[in-house]
């Protein structure tokens, strides 16, 4: 499954929030592929579109697709030298495919802060430092590997050479490898160095308990928007603090909770949602009596791909795809609708998943 693994310094609010994370955390059962680890929260993906097919279908069950967290505590300043649990922590944020990036944007004089004083940005800086330290040293690692196949004679190094010296030029001006403008070709040269400030990056703007309905008049917040605007970044107000009161309550409770705060979704969910919008992630949809159920997939997957989420005989086996989209679905108002109207199409092992995509797989066993 994909994974945003959350980091920040100390004290900023991440075990407040991965604590929200696993308290409200999916049901295990339904996700048996999950990874069972103290360390990762499962979260179900909210879906108005999975909702609507459920009102429609009126399944036994409806499931949603489901994503994981990964708490990755521990990073302090020199973590690229070694520090604290420095290579281990680096370790693990090679393996996220996103980072949730939690700043602190609260004042409270109980809490205190590494540095002394609430300084989202100085706070970024450090952190991203340290990313790009280590990128730094991969970095050049490679440039001297390839050097010595220029001497081989082969042109392809001297290109591979000079891409990666316009990456380190940028790393040296403190700029992520995620700024710089890379063509697909050379996405494809770097990707066996597993670049940390290459993986696309989600700032969770951590304010404080009373400003979570007025989250973006929080000068602090304005600073990381600006910030993350440069960078190519996300930026989502949520408290912490708040989402761990909302974690605990369900159903009638969690709603009027909610209005109280002047809430229109838990700021849970809007990270949920902002975090697999970033990875650029599609959603398919299958719709049985039995279950109604929503499926992750990466943009450019074929229908067998598709099919080999549910289960690998369902790839192996794949014959063709019924699939209508979504939207035409509803319109339709039923399966047989949307076939009468022609819009129930049978598509084979190249076609193209697309986002909203209701399928049903015929396969050989
Ligand atoms: P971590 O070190 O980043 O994991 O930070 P914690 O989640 O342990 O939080 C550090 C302290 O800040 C704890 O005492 C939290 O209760 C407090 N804290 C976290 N979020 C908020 C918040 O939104 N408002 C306030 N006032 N305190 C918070």
């Amino acid at each position: 499954a994909l994974k945003a693994g959350i980091v920040g310094l100390p004290n900023v609010g991440k075990s407040t929030l991965f604590n929200a994370i696993t308290q409200a955390g999916a049901e295990s059962a339904n996700y048996p592929f999950c990874t069972i680890d103290p360390n990762v929260g499962v979260v179900e993906v909210p879906d108005e579109r999975l909702d609507k097919l459920t009102e429609l279908v009126q399944p036994n069950k409806t499931v949603p697709t489901a994503f994981e967290f990964v708490d990755i505590a521990g990073l302090v300043r020199g973590a690229s030298k070694g520090e604290g649990l420095g290579n281990k922590f680096l370790a693990h944020i090679r393996e996220v495919d996103a980072i949730v990036h939690v700043v602190r944007c609260f004042e409270d004089e109980n809490v205190t802060h590494v540095d002394g004083k609430v300084n989202p940005i100085s706070d970024i800086e450090t952190i991203n430092l340290e990313l790009i330290l280590a990128d730094l040293e991969s970095v050049e690692k490679r440039i001297e590997r390839s050097r010595k196949n220029i001497k081989g004679g082969d042109k392809k190094y001297a290109q591979e050479v000079e891409l990666l010296e316009r990456i380190k030029e940028s790393l040296y001006n403190d700029k992520p490898v995620r700024s710089v403008e890379l063509s697909d070709e050379e996405r494809i040269i770097i990707r066996d160095l597993h670049l940390l400030t290459l993986k696309p990056v989600l700032y969770a703007a951590n304010v404080s308990e009373d400003e979570v309905a007025s989250a973006e008049d929080n000068p602090y917040v304005q600073k990381v928007r600006e910030f993350a605007a440069a960078e190519n970044a996300e930026v989502v107000p949520i408290s912490a603090k708040v989402e761990a009161e909302i974690a605990e309550l369900e159903g009638e409770d969690k709603a009027m909770f909610l209005e109280e705060l002047g809430l229109e979704e838990s700021g849970l969910n809007r990270l949920i949602k902002a975090a697999y919008k970033l990875l650029g992630l599609y959603t398919y949809f299958t719709a049985g009596v039995q279950e109604v159920r929503a499926w992750t997939i990466r943009r450019g997957t074929k229908a067998p791909g598709a099919a080999g989420v549910i289960h690998t005989d369902f790839e192996r086996g794949f014959i063709r795809a019924e699939v209508v989209a979504y939207a035409d679905l509803v319109a339709a108002g039923s399966m047989n609708g949307a076939k009468e109207r022609g819009q129930l199409r049978l598509e084979g092992k190249e076609y193209l998943v697309q986002d909203g995509d209701v399928m049903h797989f015929r396969f050989n066993v």
